[in-house]
């Protein structure tokens, strides 16, 4: 099997991290979560980005893993307590960690793109996860221009699996292999497949909660001349991804906001997410029908992002050049 390794690799790290992400949810203090730096994020994303980079030094040196969060401010006198407040964290699921391990596991995710190099979001839906809302940590790993791995593990969504419903859902795509979902505790892969227009019940579409980051008039007007004419799924983080790959959504529509016109995506807001939904059968493109390209900066040269089931996506791309 290709890509194996590099598959068990990025599926540990992310369990590990969500659970650093879901001890911080449920241990720091409420009151915490209103002060302005933010300090439960803080904690489980710079947390989160040291167990993975951490799994990734060790298992595959040579590549550069181009993350979210760097140390920097970290390692500052006035940040000492916080510091080791994530240091506390990470000894839950690495005991030998320490605070200067810390720093250096979090600064291996400063790289650069390369030939081969993983990307990865600690905590996307940082957002979500202050609101106690969805959140994904969210890894994959890009070589020779395309996306080969993704891992997605979203801790706080709530789908129906073979097995019943559960809370805690890891996405997993490896190109060529398809895609699945699992319960992240506990619980066997189970294959993964848009699901056709035809599926009245799911055919429906997915966009961000936060406005600022689409253009949620847009996005309606554009859902309906696709047909779609039931109120979006709002939601945080790439879940959308999963819910569109997992057949509970046959759209998710990121239109650039007209408050941020020069916004260019972000590497890691998107890789896990677009193998997952590629491989479960669906098509993802910018906002013009052009793939996007995660071979050159950290930053998409594209606009928007169309996410669907393929079935409808050209409809979508026409809807989009007869709004213009
Ligand atoms: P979501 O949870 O889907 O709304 O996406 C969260 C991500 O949106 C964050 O990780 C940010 O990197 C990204 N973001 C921030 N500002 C914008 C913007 N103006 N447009 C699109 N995405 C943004
Ligand atoms: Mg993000």
């Amino acid at each position: 099997m290709p890509f194996e390794k590099e598959k068990e690799v990025a599926i540990a790290a992310a369990l590990h991290a969500a659970t650093i992400c879901e001890q911080v949810r449920q241990t720091m203090v409420p009151e915490a979560i209103e002060k302005k730096d933010k300090s439960p994020v803080t904690v489980a994303d710079f947390g989160a980005q040291a167990v993975v980079c951490k799994a990734l030094a060790e298992a595959f040196p040579d590549d550069p893993v181009v993350g979210e969060e760097d140390a920097g401010e970290l390692k500052t006198p006035e940040m000492a307590a916080r510091l080791q407040q994530v240091s506390d964290y990470v000894k839950q699921v690495i005991p030998a960690a320490t605070p200067e391990a810390v720093t250096r596991w979090i600064d291996h995710g400063n790289g650069k793109v390369a030939s081969r190099y993983w990307t990865l979001d600690p905590i996307d839906g940082t957002k979500g996860f202050l609101r106690k809302d969805q959140y994904a940590v969210a890894l994959a790993m890009v070589a020779d221009g395309d996306i080969q791995v993704g891992v997605l593990a979203c801790p706080a969504l709530t789908l129906t699996l073979k097995e019943g419903p559960a809370t805690g859902i890891l996405f997993v795509a490896v190109r060529g292999e398809g895609a699945t979902m699992q319960a992240i505790h506990g619980g066997s892969p189970e294959p993964i497949r848009v699901t056709s227009s035809s599926d009245t019940a799911h055919f429906r579409f997915v966009e961000s909660v936060e406005a600022g980051h689409g253009d949620q008039s847009l996005q309606s007007a554009i859902a309906q001349a696709a047909g779609i004419t039931t109120d979006s799924m709002r939601m945080d983080s790439q879940a959308k991804y999963g819910a569109v790959a997992s057949g509970n959504a046959v759209l998710y529509l990121r239109l650039p906001s007209p408050k941020y016109p020069g916004y260019r995506e972000k590497i890691w807001d998107h890789a896990a997410g677009v193998i997952v939904v590629e491989e479960a059968g669906g098509r993802v493109t910018d906002m013009y029908g052009q793939p996007l390209d995660f071979s050159k900066s950290d930053r998409l040269e594209t606009t928007g992002v169309v996410v669907s089931n393929g079935e409808i996506h050209d409809q979508v791309l026409a809807a989009l050049i007869d709004q213009e």
